[in-house]
């Protein structure tokens, strides 16, 4: 029996890489020394996996920035516009192309704008998307995947596996820039040059190459089928005396299991923690020769593996299979969950046993082939953490439970219908048509973060920390006023990030020292973790909102972070769906919400930022994920009076597929990203005749640039012959927490001056 990894963090695990790289695009250190960090990440990481005993090493899974970009390097599909980058300027060519490619470049009297970034898959790591015309050329142009196998190689021996995405995956994972082609007919001009590197692996002396097929485990149309097999039989025919495995995750191959297991390779990798389902299937329909590699040690999360189902899963393989053909991995690559948890000495032990990071879940695949091998007394240490997690009282609560299992649909309903309740909102407020607003956060400076950082190092009390915030929130208030916002926020600074500060203050939750997780190129994010049933012991933002309140005869909105939201972006339990844990969060923020209400605030916005992210892969998961998402939502927001109007904010675009859920929240007012898309996706609420009010968003808060008045009355316009003028807000597209202040400030005169322009020119009914 072999064990194998399928990737290994890179940023180091004291984010030596995003330092070196930002240190590198400053021009503070040459490419030499950027190398030199690189070279010893690489290192410290195989030599992690020898010591942990696994036999199938990945290289090449080293990535300065991403993976896919390295790709795309790989096979020279490098858009034209990068060209100068090579020929005009005398840089360190390959390293400054490639950056080039991922942040865009603007020096040397050049402008080039970035490759598109998009998560990958339903994780939160980000991939620069891969371009494609309709004469695509590919060829060899980089040679990093063969500069690693070698060094790999003297440190590994014949453990060294280059790890490639493969063929249909990455053109799946592109965009066509022309019309007139689909990439997927790309194929046929693609297999040629996997050929030539795959046999350049194999003359360097590498006998087990991987090729990362996502995609496989997803939807696919009867031409990608084809597409799989076709370059797999191709690359069969004229390549051999090499292994391959094809590496599936994140979700079964199910429909596609009868093409997964006949493709001519050497082994099939499979995800047992996503989709364990699968097994069975996979098991009955395997051919002869085909090695299985087991995906039982979840490569997305932070628990301990239960070695007693992992175990199940095994026997059944090697009992259909035996030992030889059966091989032990994570679920996926562990460059989505934390590095090492050694250093993680803050955490309550007691909880800390029930965790593994990447560099424990690869001890756990060795001792679980230890285990299938005849050493049972691992299985018994095992035994004990597991136990001591089902039974504590750190994680269980039983009135948390009871409370859950109680919700009715009652519970998720407001008490009378939308135009019963925007009457009273429109008696109670007397806002004018078009009412101006802003989604919550205003410009974190260096000032306010500083802050926070003071009184953490106990530089700053903490009467003096929250007199440093109450300044700023008034001053945002008064210039809010100043500049006529109708519906006020308080600013959010005493908010670090918007998850983390309810998780902060909710039972359940706990916050890593350093188990940061890449989230783009130098970007790493450390999600909290929810360990245990989530409660809220007091109230959480009433202080902030209720002071700002107090300083204003205006509406002030009271902000909260939605349960999806909260759920999405932290590391769940495993020992429940996740939906039964936002279940528990949305309680909390309910009662947040009623505690807001209690306190005068008669505007509450429920930011639902990470709905559209949390979807699943497979389309026929998704009305049950949406039916649960909408629910946990609607918990959120309904215990409330119909007198209080209900807020809620998605920052993206892309409504057409989900239009019927979000008008099922029945948030009174929703406000989203549009303005970048010239109000296209308000389509969609047109086309289904959304029957709240939206605020669609005229300001681009993701550049510096500041928008002109007319041009925002010219969205507005557009959107009021879309929607119904009297149901529309003015407001930007999302937070503006990383904008600077002058350009904030100019953008939103503007856009008050366009939203009064906009009530002299379109008569709006029902409103004076
Ligand atoms: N209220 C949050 C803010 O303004 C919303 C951020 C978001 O949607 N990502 O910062
Ligand atoms: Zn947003």
């Amino acid at each position: 029996m072999l064990t194998q990894n399928l990737g290994y963090p890179r940023i180091g695990s004291q984010r030596q890489l995003k330092k070196a790289c930002e240190r590198y695009w400053a021009g503070k250190i040459t490419a030499d020394e950027l190398n030199e960090v690189a070279r010893k990440i690489k290192q410290e990481n195989w030599q992690t996996q020898v010591d942990a005993g696994i036999d199938l090493i990945p290289c090449n899974d080293f990535s300065f920035y991403d993976q896919v970009l390295d790709m795309s390097l790989l096979l020279g599909v490098i858009p034209n516009r990068y060209t100068p980058v090579l020929t005009e300027v005398n840089t360190n060519q390959e390293i400054d192309l490639y950056f080039a490619m991922a942040r865009g470049y603007q020096k040397d009297g050049l402008d080039i704008t970035a490759m598109e970034m998009t998560k990958w898959l339903d994780t939160n790591y980000h991939y620069l998307v891969p371009e494609f015309t309709a004469k695509q050329q590919f060829k060899i142009f980089s040679e990093k995947v063969f500069g690693e196998y070698d060094t790999a190689k003297i440190q590994l021996g014949a453990k060294a596996k280059p790890v490639l995405l493969g063929p249909v995956s990455y053109l799946l994972s592109g965009k066509e820039k022309e019309e007139g082609f689909e990439r997927i007919d790309l194929i046929k001009s693609l297999i040629p040059v996997y050929v030539e590197i795959i046999n350049r692996l194999k003359q360097q002396g590498a006998t087990w190459i991987q090729l990362d097929e996502p995609y496989l485990a997803l939807d696919l149309s009867k031409k990608e089928k084809e597409a799989f097999e076709y370059a797999y039989r191709a690359i069969a025919n004229r390549v051999s005396g090499v292994k391959i495995i094809v590496a599936t995750y994140f979700e079964g191959t199910l429909d596609n299991t009868q093409l997964a297991v006949n493709l001519p390779v050497a082994a099939l990798h499979i995800d047992l923690v996503r989709a364990p389902e699968q097994l069975e299937e996979v098991l009955a329909l395997i051919p002869p020769h085909l090695q299985l590699s087991l995906g039982v040690v979840d490569g997305r999360n932070v628990w301990k593996n239960d070695y007693e189902r992992s175990l199940e899963l095994i026997s059944k393989a090697v009992a259909k299979l035996g030992t030889d053909r059966v091989i032990i991995a994570p679920s996926c690559s562990l460059l989505h969950s934390p590095i090492d948890l050694d250093g993680e000495t803050a955490i309550d032990p007691e909880i800390r046993n029930w965790m593994a990071f990447a560099k424990q879940k690869l001890n756990e695949v060795a001792d679980l082939k230890r285990i299938a091998e005849g050493d049972k007394a691992l299985l018994a240490f095992n035994k004990t953490a597991k136990e001591s997690r089902r039974t504590s009282n750190k994680v269980h609560k039983q009135d948390v439970k009871d409370r859950v299992a109680a919700i009715t649909e009652a519970d998720a309903t407001r008490k009378s219908t939308f135009p019963l309740r925007q009457q009273l909102h429109r008696d109670r407020f007397k806002l004018p048509a078009f009412p101006t607003t802003t989604i919550g956060s205003f410009p974190q400076t260096d000032d306010i973060r500083q802050l926070r950082a003071q009184l953490k190092k106990g530089e700053l009390t903490f009467e003096q920390y929250e007199k440093a915030i109450e300044d700023a929130t008034v001053e945002v208030i008064r210039w809010q006023e100043e500049i006529g916002i109708d519906v006020l926020v308080h600013g959010e600074f005493e908010r670090n990030d918007m998850v983390e500060y309810f998780g902060e203050q909710l039972d359940g939750f706990l916050f890593t020292a350093n188990g940061w997780v890449q989230s783009y190129g130098s970007r790493c994010v450390k999600p909290p973790v929810i360990y245990g049933d989530v409660s809220r012991p007091k109230d959480m933002t009433v202080r902030w909102i209720s002071f700002a309140a107090a300083r204003t005869d205006k509406l002030m909105k009271g902000m909260l972070t939605g349960p999806v939201t909260i759920s999405q972006w932290s590391f769940v339990r495993d020992d429940q769906p996740r939906q039964v844990t936002t279940d528990q969060i949305a309680l909390a923020i309910r009662d947040e919400v009623l505690a807001l209400e209690k306190a005068g605030i008669a505007i509450i916005q429920i930011d639902e930022a990470a709905i559209r992210e949390g979807l699943p892969l497979r389309k026929a998961k998704h009305p049950h994920y949406l039916d649960r998402a909408v629910r946990a939502f609607r918990v959120t927001a309904s215990g409330v009076e119909d007198r209080t109007q209900i807020h809620t904010h998605m920052c993206y675009s892309e409504f057409n597929n989900i239009i019927e859920h979000i008008a099922a929240m029945d948030a009174d007012v929703i406000t989203i990203e549009t303005s970048r898309s010239q109000m296209e996706l308000l389509q969609a609420f047109a086309h289904f005749e959304y029957p709240n009010e939206i605020g669609p968003g005229i300001y681009d808060i993701h550049s510096p640039r500041v928008p002109t008045t007319e041009e925002m009355v010219t969205l507005l316009v557009k959107a009021a012959e879309l929607l119904p003028a009297e149901h529309l807000w003015v407001n930007p597209d999302c937070g503006l927490k990383t904008r600077k202040w002058p350009e904030t400030k100019a953008a939103l005169e503007n856009m008050v001056a366009a939203a009064k322009e906009a009530r002299e020119r379109i008569s709006v009914e029902g409103i004076v």
